[in-house]
């Protein structure tokens, strides 16, 4: 098989980059390692920048998310037992994000590719890259016992962390930046009111906590626990009872409880790797880069990778311009490290480090009444939250 961009990873990375260039005319293949259930099946992120709703609706993907996604223009800090509000919409010139589950927008972007005849293989197993440096690499996969080779101008690496393509690149150009955290969240989705029409950031001595949802019957709530928890150590109870005790007593109070749906332990990193193209190979999305959850950058940051790309791959195919694909990993790179500070500052405001000094716990309490007592602090978080420019 033949196409111009050969896309390794059907999660969203892939997937919008795909319907955007479909839609310019560019053909493309997304080779994904396994079955549309799978990656269906798996729950993560939730808040949507305006800059990825935008990005979705160009690549005629946003009409479910318009309709069923929620607009929230603020959320909620609760520290001390006291809930600040932190007015999104006022700090950040009027500017709000949308509420719609990754799996959702990831079942939308399924069947926009299905509606297209986008070419999607599921199942693609050994996927390998081949001649990355040169100007006519190939990819090659197995489906079954026979192996396909696709040839191609450009190979785009939207395979995730564990993904293939970052590897590919030679270890003496890859340079890799990590951090990784001393606890991680456990999750719980529970078809249940969401306590709160907007999130709540919870910092507690036992530990950070966030309340979320999905939509106004699916809650998604959060809590730090040790890294050598395992999903299986909590009960449901035990869950909501410690979820409880973090929570200011007002909302604890009017907490709807139910069975999990689905539970499980997400370690938190943050990592980026530079620089995000090699030879005829681009990286997108959290085959780059991954910070913790809770700035909600993970899921953003992979759309203003495929911004960058889709404007890069179009100037090239139109006009023969390549100064864009030339400069797409620093452009990236500049807001991905962006994204990397802000989600690594919200935190270390927001958790309890069980090897801290007391001296940098009261940093922390310092750093959490200046953002409530200043509105130039505010104005800071909200730009960051509601998210950067492309
Ligand atoms: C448990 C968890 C919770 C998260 N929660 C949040 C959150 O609350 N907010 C937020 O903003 N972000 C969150 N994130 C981050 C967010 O989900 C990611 O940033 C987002 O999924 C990135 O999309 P992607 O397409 O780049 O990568 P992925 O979604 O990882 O997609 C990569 C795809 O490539 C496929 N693949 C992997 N290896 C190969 C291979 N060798 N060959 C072919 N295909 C391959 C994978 O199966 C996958 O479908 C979370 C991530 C995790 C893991």
């Amino acid at each position: 098989m033949r196409v111009q961009v050969c896309i390794i990873g059907g999660g969203p990375s892939g997937l919008l980059l795909s319907q955007l260039l479909h839609l310019q005319g560019i053909d493309t293949v997304v080779l994904e390692k396994y079955s549309r259930d799978h990656v269906l099946g798996r729950i993560r992120a939730g808040v949507l920048e305006r800059g990825f709703a935008e990005l979705m609706r160009e690549a005629q993907c946003g009409e479910r998310m318009d309709r069923e996604g929620e607009i929230h223009n603020g959320f909620h800090i609760a520290h001390d037992g006291v809930l600040h509000h932190v007015d999104l919409h006022k700090y950040s010139h009027g500017n709000s994000v949308t509420v719609y589950g990754q799996t959702e927008l990831t079942r939308d972007l399924y069947e926009a590719r299905d509606r297209l005849g986008g070419k999607l293989v599921h199942n693609a197993a050994d996927v390998s890259l081949h001649d990355l440096a040169s100007d006519a690499p190939h990819v090659t996969y197995r489906d079954g016992g026979r192996e396909v080779r696709i040839d191609c101008d450009y190979v785009v690496g939207a395979d995730g962390f564990h993904g293939v393509s970052r590897k590919s690149i030679p270890k003496d150009v890859l340079r890799e930046y990590e951090k990784v955290y001393p606890f991680g969240w456990l999750g719980v989705l529970s078809r249940t009111k969401p306590v709160s029409p907007e999130l709540i950031y919870v910092k507690h001595d036992r530990g950070f906590a966030l309340c979320s949802m999905r939509s106004q019957v699916l809650s998604r709530y959060y809590i730090q626990v040790p890294l050598t928890d395992k999903p299986d150590d909590w009960s449901d109870e035990a869950f909501w009872s410690e979820l409880r005790r973090r929570m200011p007593l007002e909302v604890a109070a009017r907490l709807i409880t139910g069975p999990s749906i689905e539970k499980s332990i997400a370690p938190l990193r943050s990592f980026v790797a530079e620089p995000m193209s090699y030879g005829r190979l681009f990286l997108a999305g959290d085959a780059a880069h991954i910070v913790p959850p809770t700035g909600a950058r993970g899921l953003n940051t992979a759309a203003s990778d495929v911004y960058y790309l889709y404007h890069a791959m179009v100037a090239r195919y139109r006009t023969g311009d390549g100064s864009g694909l030339n400069a797409y990993s620093q452009k990236a790179l500049a807001r991905v490290w962006k994204a990397q500070r802000f989600s690594w500052w919200m935190t270390m405001l927001l958790h309890r480090f069980p090897d801290r000094i007391e001296y940098e716990d009261r940093l922390q309490q310092t750093e959490m009444s200046y953002l409530f007592s200043s509105e130039t602090a505010l104005r800071l978080l909200a730009e960051n939250y509601v998210g950067l420019p492309f």
